[in-house]
């Protein structure tokens, strides 16, 4: 059984039963393929989450209103193999009981047996990478492999990656969908992002972001930097454009030793724009 840690995020003070969105950090970096780190997000977003008021005021909420739950860490235990089991097993648990789960990494591969818990949705990842690996140093559960694991479970052609600028000849893209941030820097954030949208056929949406998607200059606590990245300003747009379609959150790549400070603030923040989002949507059904 995994064991539970205490800090909470900010204003996570619902209990499970009374809370529509639920947190759950993953400390997990095993398979980081550059530099590790990243097992030490959880604590450092959690921290960083203190830093905001519990409104955000140009939403017209307050996290006064929002339950939300703070279910502690998944620690790692095991292979890599049985720490996905574990993640999806705890995926599971929270959408059978409704909840919207937002997870913090922890790498991308805690990502794939996420989704795996929802069954017909569409996926969105923000990545510099399009890791569409089909396995990477001998491990198919790597983070390198994180989307190409996500269409295993939700078939070809229900995900696309934005931002992306890492592409390896070792990648088959001919089934990828995904929006690169050099087109994305050319005909505008809006333009490419409600096009790629529009050719998912399935409405609910869980989003997924690597760090590494937005850039360096403003996310540079993670394990595999990689200039010419989209802004905070655009991942919000794509917050706000999914809306009500969310289903599911979670970020990830965050690698504190290699930050300011501010990568964990921006991942915290991140996290409550979505809640905030979801949220004022909930409201409006
Ligand atoms: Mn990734
Ligand atoms: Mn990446």
């Amino acid at each position: 059984m995994p064991i539970r840690g205490m800090l909470r995020f900010a204003d996570a003070n619902a209990s499970f039963e009374d809370a529509r969105f639920v947190i759950v950090g993953v400390p997990f970096d095993k398979t980081t393929s550059f530099r590790s780190g990243t097992r030490f997000a959880p604590t450092t977003v959690r921290e960083a989450s203190q830093t905001f008021e519990r409104e955000n005021f140009e939403h017209g909420t307050t996290f006064e209103d929002i339950p939300v739950h703070d279910a502690g860490d998944l620690y790692e235990e095991g292979s890599v193999d049985e720490m996905v089991d574990a993640i999806h097993e705890e995926a599971k648990r929270l959408v059978a009981a409704g909840k919207f789960p937002l997870f913090i990494g922890g790498e991308h591969s805690i990502t794939p047996p996420v989704v795996k818990a929802f069954g017909d949705i569409s996926v969105i990842t923000i990545d510099a990478h399009l890791d569409f690996r089909q396995e990477y140093q001998g491990l198919k559960n790597s983070h390198a492999c994180a989307h190409r694991r996500i269409l295993d479970h939700i078939g070809t052609g229900n995900a696309f990656a934005f931002g992306v600028r890492s592409i390896s000849s070792d990648e088959d893209v001919s089934t990828a969908l995904y929006a690169d941030s050099f087109r994305i820097h050319r005909e505008g954030t809006e333009k490419v992002f409600d096009e790629m949208l529009s050719k998912l056929k399935r409405t609910p949406v869980y989003l997924s972001l690597d760090i590494d998607g937005i850039d360096p200059a403003y996310a540079p606590g993670t394990g595999t930097p990689e200039p010419f990245g989209i802004t905070p300003w655009d991942v919000r747009y794509i917050v706000g454009k999914l809306g009500d379609r969310l289903v599911g959150f979670d970020v990830v790549e965050i690698s504190p030793p290699y930050d300011n400070g501010n990568t964990s603030v921006l991942g915290a923040r991140i996290m409550r724009e979505v809640m905030a989002v979801k949220w004022k949507a909930m409201q409006k059904r």
